[in-house]
């Protein structure tokens, strides 16, 4: 779709910090995190809600792989999945990471945005890479 950033990153015409890539969808850093590892998993085609794939389960297997990976990369078991899709109009799943003492309380607090260099954000794309095994 034009002017769809998410379809824009997903061919690779906007850069992104990607660590997944299969032929049907990619997992990227957010660049507005709201925790360190908060990012999204797309599917590469548009659709307008997650909801609207056609293959939702396998949608959800690469979630759950990725989920896995973050798990170990950060050393956390609490990651947080929301398929809320009013910012972007691109089926996403965002994917945030919880640590304690993260300064979100018991509830995330979407106010707090952490700043993360480019150096960061490359740093933390490749761990998760590098534990999707
Ligand atoms: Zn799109």
């Amino acid at each position: 779709m034009e002017n769809c950033i998410f379809c824009k990153i997903a061919k690779n015409e906007s850069p992104s910090y990607k660590f997944y890539e299969d032929k049907d969808f990619i997992g990227f850093l957010s660049i507005f995190p709201l925790n360190k590892g908060h990012a999204l998993v797309i599917p590469k085609v548009h659709y307008r809600w997650v909801w609207d794939y056609p293959e939702i389960g396998k949608y959800f297997e690469v979630v759950q792989k990725i989920v896995v990976a973050m798990k170990k990369a950060f050393k956390t078991d609490f990651v947080i999945g929301a398929q809320v899709g009013d910012e972007v109009h691109h089926a996403h799943v965002a994917l945030i990471p919880r640590y304690k003492d993260d300064g979100h309380g018991e509830f995330l607090n979407a106010s707090i945005k952490i700043e993360l260099s480019p150096e960061e954000m490359k740093q933390i794309a490749k761990s998760i890479a590098d534990n999707l095994g």
